[in-house]
């Protein structure tokens, strides 16, 4: 940190270690933005903390200035919340990071926020364990990030979202008040549980620094079947009956649309086609399996039998790790492809399975209005209800105009954001998801962890 200092830089880089504070040109441009690259902004400097106490510190220093901070994990959430404002320091987790234990009899891990979610999870592999959260930014996404979007993913359907293996967390307020709440107990009704003011709250109420994480016994394999199907209908239906089958071993079950299975299979130059075919919807389907022999034989009966009965319209096992593999890359490359789509847009919507044949229909009849030829992938979560849309729009205002369509058609019956959160690019938008009561009622909070309004300001509300 070279820059003539303000008096509030100059007393950060007095207080906390050497190399901790960064200039905006020393940092580089990996903290302008977060992974959408929308209104990519360089900070004023980047603060690297190392420990919680120095968080702590860092914004002490930030509300007695009443200076606004943007916290960033791995700084791959698609929803502009890291991505920082004009003025704004970045804090970076990037340092706190790293497993602090595992405790294979509890089924508990103690980590740091800013620790990659891959690393946590290969620690709980090591013990035979699995941190149930997964999804495709694994690499680069941290567990601080996971819990301030209250992530998804694949596993949804099985072991539900990052709340759900949240056990303890340790928080530093805006004024720099340390909340630890580390207990590894699952059962804890001891008052508030204060620990879910920070998941899924996207960084606008506290800074997390440490989690106690469930963890849940590791399969011995994951059975991977890649299922077509002729109609949307026959499509819930194949998720009805494989959850009948399969019970609490069905561990994903990912849908994609025609539309995007093509895109991203020319696109990827995935190998051999699947299907002599093509064919409407596709659904790749995971079976968690602690006796494999048994559990394939299972799903081979699974799948003969709703090929019989007309479900399904074809069907395969993949054979190998290097195959599921394959297949698997098709459905989580969307973020990568997404890349490639010039101005790209995303959308993360929920909504009751009943609702959607009446949803798309709407969308198939007004989004040519927007996008003319061009289409709009569709792929998602069916299982837990959230579908992604994606597509390359040409200017800003086409954006606007199918934000409209997107959002306008969920009115009364779905949320604009099934797990990527609010951040930025979504906040105008949290009305139609959300009542006047409740949106009082998080202001009401906000004002009260962060009366200066140093935290994330301008994401969420
Ligand atoms: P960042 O992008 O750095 O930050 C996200 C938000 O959290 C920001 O508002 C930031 O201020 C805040 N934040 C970050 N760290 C902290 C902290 N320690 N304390 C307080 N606030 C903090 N998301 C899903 O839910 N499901 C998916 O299936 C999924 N798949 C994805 C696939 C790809 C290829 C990509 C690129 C993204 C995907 N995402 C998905 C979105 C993203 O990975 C998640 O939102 C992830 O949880 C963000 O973690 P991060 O560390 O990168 O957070
Ligand atoms: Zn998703």
């Amino acid at each position: 940190m070279t820059d003539t200092l303000d008096p509030l830089l100059e007393g950060l880089v007095t207080e906390l270690p050497a190399g901790t504070v960064l200039t905006a040109a020393e940092a580089g441009p990996r903290h302008h933005s977060d992974w959408t690259r929308v209104n990519a902004c360089a900070p004023r400097a980047v603060l690297r903390p190392r420990t919680t106490e120095e968080v702590a510190a860092i914004l002490r220093h930030c509300h007695a200035a009443s200076q606004p901070v943007v916290v960033q994990g791995g700084l791959t959430g698609l929803a502009g919340g890291a991505t920082p404002r004009p003025g704004e320091l970045a804090l970076s987790l990037e340092r706190l990071a790293g497993v602090e234990d595992v405790d294979p009899d509890g089924g508990t891990m103690r980590v740091r926020a800013g620790t990659p979610l891959a690393v946590a999870q290969a620690a709980a592999e090591a013990h035979g364990l699995q941190l149930a959260l997964d999804l495709g930014a694994r690499g680069s996404c941290t567990v601080g990030g996971n819990i301030a979007t209250n992530a998804g993913g694949n596993r949804v359907i099985r072991y539900g979202m990052m709340r759900e293996q949240v056990l303890g967390l340790e928080a530093v307020l805006a004024d720099g008040t340390v909340l630890s709440a580390l207990s590894p107990m699952l059962k804890n009704n001891a008052g508030y549980d204060l620990k879910q003011l920070f998941v899924g709250t996207e960084g606008t109420l506290g800074v997390v620094t440490r989690a106690v994480l469930r963890l849940h016994p590791a399969p011995r394999e994951r059975l991977t079947a890649f299922v077509a199907t002729g109609s949307f209908t026959a499509l819930v239906a194949l998720l009805r009956a494989a959850r009948a089958a399969f019970g609490g071993q069905l561990g994903s079950f990912e849908a994609m649309w025609q539309n995007y299975f093509e895109f991203a299979f020319e696109a990827l130059k995935a190998g051999a086609r699947p299907f002599a075919a093509r064919h409407p919807f596709y659904a790749l389907v995971e079976v968690e399996s602690l006796d494999p022999a048994a559990d394939q034989a299972r799903l081979e009966a699974f799948l003969a039998g709703v090929l019989e009965d007309g479900t399904a319209a074809d069907a395969l096992i993949a054979r190998s790790l290097e195959e599921s593999g394959r297949l698997w890359r098709i459905r989580e490359s969307a973020g990568e492809l997404m890349q490639r789509l010039g101005m790209p847009v995303g959308y993360d919507v929920s909504l009751p399975i009943a609702r959607m044949v009446g949803y798309l229909e709407r969308l198939d009849a007004e989004v040519p209005a927007v996008l003319g030829e061009r289409p709009l992938f569709v792929f998602g979560h069916l299982g837990d209800g959230n579908l992604h849309l994606m597509t390359g729009v040409r200017a800003l205002a086409e954006a606007v105009a199918l934000d409209r369509v997107v959002y306008g058609a969920l009115a009364g019956f779905g949320s604009v954001s099934a797990e990527h959160g609010i951040g930025q690019l979504k906040r105008h938008w949290l009305p139609a998801s959300r009542g006047p009561d409740e949106l009082a009622t998080m202001r009401l909070l906000k004002a009260a962890l962060d009366p200066r309004g140093i935290l994330n300001p301008g994401r969420v509300l």
